[in-house]
């Protein structure tokens, strides 16, 4: 399930069909470390169009989430 969807209590399947979720990441959020955020396909190409900053500026619930719970998100591995 979609990280922003998730947070934000819509319905990634009824704005997505079926099509699975693709993992992305985000390098900016924490310090040396890699955030692994699950997004569908909508949100997925908003953070392509418009930048890790201002799609975090503009989903609050996860900028928010990403800071409450940083184990869920923080990538251990880099392979
Ligand atoms: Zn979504």
């Amino acid at each position: 399930m979609c990280d922003v969807c998730r947070l934000e209590n819509k319905n990634s399947i009824l704005s997505n069909g079926d099509k699975p979720n693709n993992g992305s990441k985000l390098y900016r959020v924490y310090l040396g470390k890699i955030a692994s955020v699950n997004l569908c396909h909508l949100h997925g190409i908003e953070l392509f169009c418009v930048g890790e900053s201002r799609f975090l500026a503009s989903h609050i619930e996860l900028a928010i989430d990403l800071g409450e719970n940083r184990n869920r998100y923080i990538q251990t591995s880099y392979f």
